[in-house]
């Protein structure tokens, strides 16, 4: 054996054992280009504020389930046919006016009988090399509010930015599964809808889950983290910072220290933790069940939901795919994704 025969073979065996060196590689993957396409579509006129029980609901639904499709993820509903797991929503508000939907013809009013089935998470699946380990189940919604008289509500932080990552994230790993670099825990990606509707889609999931809900190691959800707040926007080099929310319960998972750790190893944010601290304004309790990750823990699973904060812009028709911090979105991703390896190899 020559020496550069042994030297490639120590480098390979090195690629391929799931060491930190992996996910230093990866984490370079994260692009700024793609980031933007997934904004800029689906925070376009064509996707419409992407409300539920709409055709730009479905429309939505679609483009993610290709971008699942092309990551490699399978899909494990329908007997393995299917990305789409459908449920009812229960409307408590109306669906578009007449008005409203003659103003924009790519928005066609679907009666509420007929609007029954059309909610629905999608799901895909990168299996991981040990089948009997826990899995870890990432989450962002893509559902957003439609449009109304003050015009179309894009949704490009709320929650683009989420689903963004998830894609990219899923393309990433996907892709490197491709080249045999796996992780050991399955992960399972779901983009959930009706979340707008109070988690509609995400307690669907936890009550009507692909792998059992008690095999779950633990939830990460993305819902808004594209923005700079206005707690950190006066200084420029405060940007760079993200909110990780939990509650004690998933403490066993998800800390200070372990997340510190993780993050002074691969990504140099500001964790920052003010809103688990109850006191002031900024009370864990005012904010646990404010998006997804609170289906999974009213379940017992550890759940902990990342977030940059609110804006002038939440539910307002300038939410916009513009106003998207990619560089600051690219490193949380590079956050995120350092934490699901570190999470799915331990
Ligand atoms: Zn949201």
């Amino acid at each position: 054996m020559s020496k550069l025969f042994i030297f490639l073979f120590f480098l390979l065996s090195f690629v391929v054992s799931g060491k930190p060196k992996n996910i230093e590689i990866l984490v370079q993957k994260v692009s700024i280009d793609s980031l933007k396409r997934y904004e800029f579509t689906l925070a376009s006129d064509e996707f419409g504020g992407r409300l539920t029980n709409s055709n730009v609901g479905l429309l939505t639904t679609n483009y993610i389930s290709n971008r699942f499709k092309n990551s490699g993820l399978k899909a494990v509903l329908e007997n393995g046919t299917s990305f789409y797991q459908k449920f009812q929503v229960d409307y408590k508000e109306p669906l578009l006016s007449k008005q409203q939907a003659n103003k924009n013809l790519a928005i066609k009013l679907k009666t509420q009988d007929k609007a029954e089935y059309l909610a629905q998470n999608v799901i895909g699946v990168l299996l991981g090399q040990n089948t009997n380990a826990k899995h870890i189940v990432i989450t962002a919604h893509h559902d957003h509010i439609g449009s109304d008289e003050d015009g179309i509500k894009y949704g490009a932080d709320d929650n683009g930015s989420g689903i963004s990552a998830l894609i990219e994230i899923s393309r990433i790993f996907g892709e490197a599964a491709k080249k045999h670099i796996h992780l050991k825990r399955t992960l399972v990606f779901i983009s959930t809808d009706a979340e707008e509707k109070k988690l509609v889609g995400s307690d669907y999931y936890v009550n009507n889950p692909v792998l059992p809900i008690n095999r779950t190691y633990c939830n990460v959800n993305l819902d808004m983290i594209g923005r700079v707040d206005s707690l950190h926007a006066l200084n420029p080099n405060l940007s760079n910072y993200i909110y990780c929310i939990y509650q004690d319960s998933s403490k066993a998972v998800f800390n200070d220290s372990y997340l510190n750790q993780i993050n002074n190893k691969y990504s140099a944010l500001e964790l920052d933790e003010r809103y688990n601290k109850d006191d002031g304004n900024y009370k864990v309790s005012n904010l646990i069940n404010r998006s997804d990750h609170y289906s999974f823990l009213k379940k017992g699973v550890p759940s902990i939901w990342l977030f940059s904060g609110f804006h002038d812009d939440y539910h307002q028709t300038t939410d916009t795919a513009d106003k998207i911090r990619y560089p600051e979105l690219k490193k949380r991703i590079q956050f995120v994704m350092a934490l699901i390896w570190d999470l799915a190899n331990n």
